[in-house]
């Protein structure tokens, strides 16, 4: 039986900031659970881009605000009304507060909660505690907001980031000709083994007049653009007539409003979608999680975990994030 402690090791902030220095690592309550939910106790979680948008205000939060979305574990609590998981169970799921010690989630429908197998190792924990958030999006973005097809010319920003990379191999798994853009040639070199096509460096060459080029002057078939505002003029250009603007990020800064009737000139459709609203649903859940999991077991689909810092230095992985000096994926190892 373990022992649960009342006070546990966070990251959080008090206040927003651009700035690194309001991330604390922080003494704070270990949660109490609901009969409808269940306490684990996180072994690894990964490190998103979504964290620096709370961080800095862009998007709303209540303070003081644990970070994090996603992590692995063992259920060490759970409330009377949960039947699909029991303590001792090695779980891996998407949840706000993963960068804690302990988090408390809802475990009666079992949706983004991956139950792991029993002798699942600590490289499986570490896996699974960070590939989710970035390769479900990844997955379900190339069938929802968009469905890409054989031949389909896609147009992938910072492709040997963490979505990037996955995207990338997805989109030319499924027949597509990637358009990689990336701002060094050593990013743009990760994306090509993974399957890009086309390869734009973004830091020297002009993205509109390359996709013309790579596309006989026609556009791409649809454009995943998570970086926002300093891609999205570009990457509304680089669509060909009735193509698919698929805009799921900020990582530069928040897509500016824009008139709707720009659309009209090439019936362009523009989607700016959210993973948590293609597995909101047990059955949504349960296909998306099979299918990456087959995707990882059979070895279609690779995911990098470049850089593990243990949970106390979040900072410096934030830091290497942020000034676009990863590819791949950072974890956080939290203590025991
Ligand atoms: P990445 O590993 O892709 O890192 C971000 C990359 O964006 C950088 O490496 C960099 O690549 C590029 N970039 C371009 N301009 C900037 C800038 N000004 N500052 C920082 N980076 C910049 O991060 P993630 O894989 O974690 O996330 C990628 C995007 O996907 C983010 O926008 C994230 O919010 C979004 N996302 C959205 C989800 C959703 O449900 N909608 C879910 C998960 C992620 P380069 O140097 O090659 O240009």
């Amino acid at each position: 039986m373990t022992t649960i402690p009342k006070t546990q090791k966070v990251i959080l902030f008090e206040e927003t900031s651009q700035d690194l220095s309001v991330l604390q690592y922080k003494d704070f309550p270990v949660p109490e659970i609901s009969a409808d939910e269940i306490l684990i106790k996180n072994k690894y979680a990964g490190v998103n881009f979504i964290e620096a948008y709370f961080r800095s205000g862009l998007y709303p939060s209540k303070t003081p605000y644990v970070l994090g979305r996603e992590a692995s574990g063992v259920v060490v609590a759970k409330g009377d009304n949960v039947t699909k998981f029991k303590v001792g169970d090695k779980v891996a799921y998407l949840s706000p507060s993963t960068f804690a010690q302990y988090t408390k989630v809802d475990g009666t429908t079992g949706i983004r909660i991956l139950k792991l197998k029993d002798d699942a190792s600590e490289e499986d924990l570490k896996l699974f505690g960070s590939v989710l958030v970035q390769a479900l999006t990844a997955l379900t973005f190339v069938y929802e907001p968009y469905n890409v097809k054989s031949g389909d010319f896609i147009l992938i920003h910072a492709a040997a980031g963490g979505v990037g990379q996955l995207l990338t191999q997805l989109a030319a798994s499924k027949g597509a000709k990637v358009i990689a853009t990336a701002s060094t040639d050593a990013k743009l070199q990760i994306a090509k083994e993974l399957g890009a096509s086309f390869l734009i460096n973004s830091s020297t060459e002009d993205i509109v007049e390359k996709v013309k080029e790579f596309t006989n002057g026609v556009g791409v078939n649809a454009v995943y653009d998570g970086i926002g505002k300093a891609t999205f003029e570009a990457s509304f250009e680089s669509l060909a007539p009735k193509g698919t603007f698929v805009s799921f990020g900020n990582a530069s800064g928040a897509v500016p409003p824009f008139s709707i009737s720009r659309l009209a000139p090439k019936n362009i459709a523009i989607l700016r979608p959210q993973l948590f609203g293609y597995t909101n649903t047990p059955e949504t859940w349960e296909k998306y999680s099979k299918e990456l999991l087959g995707l990882l077991s059979d070895g279609k689909l690779k995911f990098s975990i470049t850089k593990v810092y243990s949970l106390k230095d979040y900072p410096k992985a934030a830091q290497e994030l942020e000034s676009r000096a990863t590819t791949g994926k950072l974890t956080l190892e939290i203590p025991q």
